[in-house]
C-alpha cells in the first residue's frame, strides 16, 4: 500500500505550543515539553536586538547583519530558556545530508569560534553541549531517545528532506549510541506549508516517487499547470516512520513560516533580506 499523505497529516498528532519568556517567543512540540530529559525550541522574530529587517531575533549568521547582533540575540535566547550561552554549537548547513556527533569541546562552534564542518545534523549524548540549527522555511527534526539519553537535532529545507535527513538522524542515532527507534521520540519543527510551497512539477512528482505517496503534492492549474505543490511534514512523518519510529510517538508544529509573518521569517516571502530563526535541542 503507498502511503496516504492526507491520512498521515490528519492523524499525526499537531501539537505546537507557543511560550514567551522575558519577551522571548518560541514554538515548542507539546509532547516533547513533557518530556523532562531535554529542553527544546523552534524560535520566532519575537525578542532580541535586530533591527528591520531582521527584526528582531535574528539568528542566522549567513546575513548582512552584524555578528555582535547575533551573538547578542544568541544571549537574549539563552538567558531566557535557561540555556548556556557558552555550551550552543551552531550546524552549519549545506543541504545535504552529513550528520556530525558532537561534544562539549565542540561549544562556541559557529556563534563565537570557528564554524562546524559542513553538515546538516547533530547528535550527541553529552548534556553539556547544547545542539543548535537555523531556519527560515526549512523545518528541524528533533528527535530524542529516553533510554540511550541521546537526542538528535537536524535542518531540513527540501532537500534534506528529499535525501531523508530525519530517516538518518534516527539511523545514527540507533548506530552511535544504540538508540531503539521503537522507543524514540520526534518532533517536526514549523516550515512552508503544503499551499504555499510551490515548486515545478517534475520535482513534486519525484517527491512522490521518493516517499511512494501519490497524493504528496497537487497539480497547480490555469497558469500554474506546470507547477506543485509538496507537503514536507507528510515526507517528514513518512521518513520517520522508515527510519522505525511509531506514528503515535511523532509530532507536527503545523505552522506555516511564509504565512505567519509577524512569527516567522520566511525565505520564500522576503528573500535574502530577512533573519532566521533557530532550532535549540539539549539534554538537562
Ligand atoms: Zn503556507
Amino acid at each position: 500500500m503507498p502511503n496516504n499523505a492526507k491520512f498521515l497529516l490528519e492523524n499525526t498528532k499537531n501539537d505546537p505550543v507557543y511560550v514567551e519568556s522575558s519577551g522571548v517567543g518560541v514554538i515548542r512540540s507539546e509532547r516533547l515539553m513533557n518530556e523532562p530529559g531535554i529542553t527544546h525550541g523552534f524560535t520566532t522574530r519575537r525578542g532580541g536586538v535586530s533591527k528591520p529587517p531582521f527584526d528582531s531575533l535574528n539568528l542566522g549568521t549567513s546575513r548582512d547583519e552584524p555578528m555582535w547582533n547575533i551573538r547578542a540575540n544568541y544571549r537574549v535566547l539563552a538567558g531566557a530558556y535557561g540555556l548556556s550561552y557558552e555550551e550552543m554549537a551552531l550546524v552549519r548547513h549545506e543541504h545535504g545530508d552529513k550528520i556530525l556527533k558532537l561534544d562539549k569541546s565542540f561549544c562556541g562552534r559557529g556563534i563565537y569560534r570557528e564554524p562546524l564542518d559542513f553538515s546538516d545534523g547533530l547528535v550527541t549524548n553529552d548534556p553539556g553541549v547544547t545542539l543548535m540549527t537555523c531556519h527560515a522555511d526549512c523545518s528541524a527534526f528533533f528527535i530524542y531517545d529516553r533510554a540511550t539519553r541521546s537526542i538528535g537535532l537536524a535542518h531540513a529545507g527540501w532537500k534534506g528532506m528529499y535525501k531523508r535527513i530525519g530517516q538518518r538522524l534516527a539511523e545514527r542515532l540507533q548506530a552511535e549510541y544504540g538508540a531503539d527507534p521503537a522507543d524514540m521520540v520526534a518532533a517536526v519543527g514549523p516550515c512552508i506549508c503544503e499551499n504555499c510551497f510551490e515548486v515545478e512539477l517534475e520535482l513534486a512528482q519525484s517527491f512522490a516517487r521518493e516517499f511512494d505517496c501519490p497524493d504528496i503534492y497537487r497539480e497547480g492549474t490555469g497558469e500554474k499547470a506546470d507547477k506543485g505543490y509538496v507537503a514536507l511534514q507528510a515526507a517528514a512523518v513518512i521518513q520517520l516512520m522508515d527510519a522505525g519510529i511509531p506514528r503515535d510517538n511523532i509530532s507536527l508544529m503545523r505552522l506555516c513560516t511564509m504565512e505567519e509573518k509577524e512569527l516567522f521569517y520566511s525565505y520564500r516571502r522576503d528573500g535574502k533580506n530577512t533573519g532566521s530563526m533557530a532550532a535549540f535541542l539539549k539534554l538537562v
